[in-house]
Parts: C-alpha cells; structure tokens; sequence
C-alpha cells in the first residue's frame, strides 16, 4: 500500500507519517528532509534551493521529480511509502502516477489533513522553538499556507477523480487523529 498525506505546513503531516510508518511497516518520503539533508550536506543542488525554501516558495517541479525516483525504484520501499509533503503540484502528482506505474505500483490513499490558517500559525511557532526550521516563522508560515492553498487545489481534484482522498480534520488531538488515520488505513487494506 502506497499513502500520500497532503495538507498544509503545521498539518501534522510529518508527526502522522511517523505514526503511519510505526504501526503499518511502512517508510516515509519526506521531499521537505530530502531537500534540507542537501542544504545540510551542502551540496551544489543545497546551495540552489536554500533560498526558495527560506522564501516559502515551492522548489521546481524538476527538482523534486528527480529526487523520488531511488526511493520508488527501490524493491526494500515496494508498496511500502508514506508520501509525506510530495506531491504538492498537478505536475508532480502526474510525474509520480508515471513513476510508479513504471515500477509496478499505485497510490492507494490519500490521506488530507485540515486545518485552519490560525492552527497553522500557532503549530509553526512552537515548532520553531523545538526544530528551529529556517522557514518556521509567522511570515514565513503564512506565505507557505497561501503557497499550499493555490498548488493543493489541483492535486486534490486529481486525486478525487480515482477516489482516493479521505479528509481528516487536523485540528483535534494527535491521537485522535492517529484512530481516525489509523481507520481508514484499515478499511483500505481490508479492500487491497
Ligand atoms: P516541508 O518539510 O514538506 O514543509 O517542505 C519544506 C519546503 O521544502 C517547502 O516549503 C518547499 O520549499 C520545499 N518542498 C518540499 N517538498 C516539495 C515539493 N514536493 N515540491 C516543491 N517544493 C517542496
């Protein structure tokens, strides 16, 4: 079973992803680690993207279409990837039907997390003060959700035509919102 867990920064897509990983054997692909590990590491592809990541900004669709193919090919991840902040474009969603496609594989779920931009606000502060992500503050935040709410639109509507999204309200309790997860990946498996 392969998953995509789309929302907003501040969603909870990183904390859920870990819980999905844990209880379901499955490894997360962050795009957003994936692309701070190269800014870690300093690579010549870092030092290109470091400042749209500052500027909450989305790095190009080339890019990030580039990075996820090792993983997807990949026999250890096989049916076995949690989508963590990939795909946030039309384009990407349709690069990644392709890639997987082209190694024997499908997205079965898609899990949308919502919430609220003033949820988003306050998640992203506390997250600066235990993460101290260069693009975790207010203004930052803010061009980040508004970034989210003009690319997630289509994606979304992609996805609905195959039936795949299931939203889950975001602002509730991180374990409340692991049961209401944690179900509807049981219905689906129940179908695979
Ligand atoms: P995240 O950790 O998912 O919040 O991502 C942090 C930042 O990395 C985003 O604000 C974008 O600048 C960049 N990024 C991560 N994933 C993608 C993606 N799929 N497409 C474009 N940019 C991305």
């Amino acid at each position: 079973m392969n998953i995509v867990i789309f929302g907003p920064p501040g969603a909870g897509k990183g904390t859920q992803s870990k819980f999905i990983v844990n209880k379901f054997n499955l490894y997360q692909l962050s795009t957003g680690d994936l692309l701070r590990n190269e800014i870690k590491n300093k690579t010549k592809l870092g030092s290109e993207i470091s400042s749209i990541i500052n500027s909450g900004e989305l790095v190009s669709d080339k890019v990030v279409n580039n990075l996820i193919e090792k993983f997807i090919s990949n026999d250890t991840y096989k049916n076995k990837i949690i989508f963590d902040g990939y795909p946030r474009t039309l384009d990407q969603a349709k690069n990644l039907d392709k890639l997987l496609k082209k190694y024997n594989q499908k997205i079965d779920l898609v899990l949308k997390l919502s919430v609220s931009l003033e949820t988003v606000k306050k998640r992203i502060m506390e997250r600066q003060t235990q993460e101290n992500r260069t693009d975790d503050n207010e203004e930052i935040a803010i061009k980040r959700y508004k970034t989210y709410e003009i690319s997630a639109e289509p994606v979304l509507n992609y996805y609905k035509q195959s039936n795949l999204v299931k939203v889950v309200n975001g602002e509730t309790g991180i374990s409340q919102i692991n049961s209401e997860i944690s179900v509807l990946i049981d219905g689906i498996k129940g179908w695979l």
